[in-house]
Order: C-alpha cells, then sequence, then structure tokens
C-alpha cells in the first residue's frame, strides 16, 4: 500500500498540472479567437467611412469638381466621413486603453448635476441644426455631490443623453432624473423614443452592436459608445441597466457613490 501511495500523489500532481495547463490553452484560444473577432470587426466598421470618402473623391476627379455647387456637396459628404473615421478611431483607442488597463481613473468629488447640465448645452448647442425637438425635464431640485472620475462620467452622460436623442422622434421627449439613496445617486435617463426589442437589449453593451443596422448608419455613431459606458462605470464598480419597450422608448440608469447634497439656495 505504502508503495501505491506516493504513486497516487504523483499522478494526481500530474493530472492538476495537466488541467491548469489545459485551462490556460482555453483560455490562450479564446483569446486569440476575440483577437481575430476583433480585428474583423474594425476592419468592416473602418471601410465604411473610407469607401465613403473614396468615392466622394474619385467622383471629383472624374469632374464633378468643374460644377462648384456638385464641388461644395462632395467636399462637405467627404469631410463628414472623415469626421465620423476620426471618432471611430478616437473611440476604438479608447476602449482598447480601458481593456487593456491603460487608462487611470482619476477620483475626485464633483457636482452630478453640473456634469449634465455641461452635456445639455453641448447638445443644445448641436440641437441648433437639428430638426428633432426634444425637450428636457429635469427631476432634481437638489445638488448633488459625487466622488469619481468627472471627465469620464461626463462621457457616460454625453453617450447616454445623445443616444436618447439620436434613437428618438420628432418631438419626442427626454427625461434626466437624479434621486439621492442612503449612500448613492441613481441617474436615469429616458426617452419616448423607438425602443430596443428584448432580444437585442443583453447585446447592446457589446462594441460595434446596433440593433438595427440602418439605424447606426443614418445617426452616424460608431457603435462603441455603450461599450465604453459599461467600461467606465466598471472603473467605478459601478453597473449599467436598461429596460425598454419597442415603440414607447427606454430608461437607462446607474449609480455613483453620494458623498453630501445640498439644497441650490441654501449650499
Ligand atoms: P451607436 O454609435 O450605434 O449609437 P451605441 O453603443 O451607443 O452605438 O449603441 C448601440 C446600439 O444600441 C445603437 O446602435 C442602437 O441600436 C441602440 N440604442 C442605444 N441607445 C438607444 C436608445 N436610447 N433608444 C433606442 N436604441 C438605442
Amino acid at each position: 500500500k505504502s508503495s501505491i501511495s506516493p504513486l497516487r500523489k504523483i499522478n494526481a500532481v500530474i493530472n492538476s498540472y495537466a488541467v491548469a495547463r489545459q485551462k490556460e490553452i482555453d483560455a490562450l484560444q479564446k483569446n486569440a479567437e476575440f483577437r481575430r473577432e476583433f480585428i474583423a470587426d474594425i476592419s468592416h466598421e473602418l471601410k465604411t467611412p473610407i469607401f465613403a470618402t473614396q468615392g466622394y473623391i474619385h467622383t471629383l476627379l472624374d469632374g464633378a469638381i468643374d460644377d462648384k455647387q456638385v464641388r461644395m456637396k462632395f467636399l462637405k459628404r467627404a469631410a463628414k466621413s472623415l469626421d465620423s473615421l476620426d471618432n471611430l478611431v478616437q473611440d476604438l483607442l479608447t476602449l482598447n486603453q480601458m481593456e487593456s488597463g491603460v487608462i487611470k481613473f482619476v477620483f475626485e468629488d464633483f457636482d452630478l448635476k453640473e456634469v449634465i447640465e455641461e452635456v445639455m448645452e453641448e447638445l443644445e448647442h448641436k440641437a441648433s441644426k437639428r430638426k428633432v425637438q426634444i425637450d428636457f425635464k429635469y427631476e432634481a431640485d437638489k445638488n448633488y455631490i459625487t466622488h469619481a472620475d468627472r471627465q469620464k462620467i461626463y462621457r457616460v452622460c454625453q453617450n447616454l443623453i445623445f443616444n436618447a436623442v439620436k434613437y428618438n422622434h420628432d418631438k419626442g421627449e427626454v427625461i434626466i432624473g437624479l434621486k439621492a439613496h442612503k449612500n448613492h445617486i441613481q441617474v436615469d435617463i429616458k426617452d419616448d423614443g423607438q425602443g430596443i426589442p428584448p432580444e437585442d437589449l443583453k447585446r447592446i453593451f457589446e462594441r460595434f452592436y446596433r440593433v438595427e443596422k440602418s439605424r447606426n448608419k443614418k445617426e452616424g455613431g460608431t457603435g462603441l459608445g455603450l461599450a465604453i459606458v459599461k467600461h467606465i462605470l466598471e472603473g467605478h464598480k459601478s453597473k449599467i441597466s436598461v429596460s425598454s419597450t419597442v415603440g414607447k422608448g427606454s430608461i437607462f440608469s446607474f449609480s455613483l457613490p453620494l458623498v453630501k447634497e445640498s439644497n441650490p439656495e441654501n449650499p
């Protein structure tokens, strides 16, 4: 008996080593698969604005350049395609840096209401060119101080609020709510736009996932906005949640720590 026991032990060690190696190999294979898919996705996404720009430039070279009106129209379109290419590359860099942990989070105390107001100002600036009429109802009557990365939370609010406007209809409504709970602030961004089908809801936070391919093409997004939102909130140990009904609208919500609340008239 005593001579078998050491052998068994050795066997057990070898087995556990083999299991660990297999796990490593599986992880590496998964990683390789992920990279392959990622590169395929990126190439596909880059092609769209590149093809468009090429098309406009070749049309100009083929003679359209001689007509001043046509020339302006095609140059503007080419510039727009290059802008979307630039946005895409920027978003890809941000996402990549976040996934590899290169981006550091800088935590500080700040007023969450102020951040939302800044996003709304930016939106109003852009909305003057839009035909969609959006009413903002701001439900918070207090100022809420949180402890987070201000710049990145700006990005979260920007992506969510811009989406609420983008995927809305004429005379649509967007309601931004801030609610204080015991030790956290809840942010709700509610729209009465087109909504998201249940089968897509789980996947909208994946990079490049779109409910309908055509939705995004018309609106010119990168398909990376919600993936970035998810990563930023994970960096704050927070999560994004969504509930949506097709034809009625969506609510996106997240929470951040509440440091203190104050009354704007009596801070
Ligand atoms: P995009 O650049 O396409 O807007 P996002 O990652 O921000 O990328 O969003 C992913 C997809 O989720 C969008 O293409 C759209 O189909 C859907 N979506 C996001 N926000 C909303 C919303 N508020 N209402 C309806 N659909 C939405």
